[in-house]
C-alpha cells in the first residue's frame, strides 16, 4: 500500500475575486409595469408628454369647476324675465365661453409626442406597492402620494432601459487546487463562490457596495473553512492586496 503512506498534498487557494455581473433579467415588477391597458388612473399615458394638459394632475378638477361654473350660469339665465336683456345676453356669451373650455382645458397640448415609440406599450401602470390590482390605493397612502412614487418609478425604469443604470450582482469565489491523490503533480482547479446577492442597483452608494462585498467574502470563508483550509491559509488569501475585482 505504497499510497497510503505517501504524504498528500494539501488543497490550495490559488486566488480570491469580488466579482460583478450583470443582473439580465432582475424582476423590475415592483418599480411598475408597462401594459397596453391602464390598470388606474395613476397610470401613465406615454402617448403624452408628462406635462401635457390632457394627462396634467389638476385638469379633471378644472374641468369639474368649469362644468359647475356653466350650471350655475345657466340657472342665472333662466331665472332672466326676458332674453332681451343686456344680462341675458352676457350670460349667453359666459356660457358659450365656459363650455368651449370645459373640452380645452382637457385637449392634448403636446403633439402627443410622449416616451411611447412605435411598438411600444402606452401605458406605465403603478406598482402593486401603491395600488392593488382591483385598482385601490394600498393602505396609508394618498392619491397625490401614488402619483408622486409612480412617476418617480417610471422615470427610474425609463432610464433603467436606456441604459443609465442596471442591476448587479455580487459574489466572492475563491480558486482552489486540489491536488491529485494519484498522481499529486497533477491538480485540479475547482472554484468556490459565496451565494451572492442580485439586484443591486449600479448606482448605489460605495458604503452598499463595500458592505455586500464584505458580506460575500465572510461566507465564502466560511466555507472554505467548513473545506478544511486553515485560518491562516484563509487569512493570506484573503489579505485585501490578494483579492482582485473582476466584472462579468
Ligand atoms: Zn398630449
Amino acid at each position: 500500500m505504497k499510497q497510503a503512506t505517501m504524504k498528500r498534498i494539501p488543497n490550495k487557494i490559488e486566488s480570491v475575486v469580488i466579482r460583478r455581473l450583470i443582473d439580465e433579467s432582475p424582476d423590475t415588477s415592483w418599480l411598475g409595469e408597462y401594459s397596453n391597458r391602464p390598470t388606474s388612473e395613476y397610470s401613465i399615458d406615454r402617448a403624452h408628454s408628462l406635462d401635457c394638459a390632457s394627462v396634467a394632475l389638476n385638469a379633471d378638477k378644472a374641468q369639474t369647476t368649469l362644468e359647475n361654473a356653466r350650471g350655475t350660469v345657466a340657472e342665472l339665465q333662466a331665472l332672466e324675465p326676458s332674453s332681451d336683456t343686456l344680462e341675458w345676453q352676457a350670460l349667453e356669451d359666459a356660457y358659450y365661453l365656459l363650455d368651449g373650455l370645459v373640452d380645452e382645458v382637457k385637449e392634448c397640448d403636446c403633439g402627443e409626442r410622449g416616451d411611447m415609440e412605435r411598438g411600444e406599450y402606452r401605458y406605465f401602470n403603478p406598482s402593486f406597492n401603491y395600488v392593488s390590482s382591483t385598482g385601490k390605493i394600498q393602505d396609508g397612502l394618498t392619491p397625490e402620494d401614488v402619483r408622486k412614487y409612480t412617476l418617480q418609478d417610471y422615470e427610474r425604469t425609463e432610464r433603467l432601459n436606456r441604459g443609465d443604470w442596471c442591476f448587479l450582482g455580487i459574489r466572492a469565489e475563491a480558486e482552489i487546487s486540489i491536488p491529485s491523490v494519484s498522481a499529486p503533480h497533477i491538480s485540479t482547479l475547482q472554484t468556490i463562490h459565496s451565494g451572492g446577492l442580485c439586484g443591486i442597483e449600479s448606482d448605489s452608494d460605495k458604503a452598499h457596495f463595500a458592505e455586500t462585498e464584505a458580506n460575500e467574502l465572510a461566507e465564502l470563508r466560511e466555507q472554505l473553512y467548513a473545506l478544511g483550509f486553515s485560518k491562516r491559509a484563509i487569512a493570506i488569501a484573503f489579505k485585501p492586496e490578494n483579492i482582485r475585482h473582476k466584472d462579468n
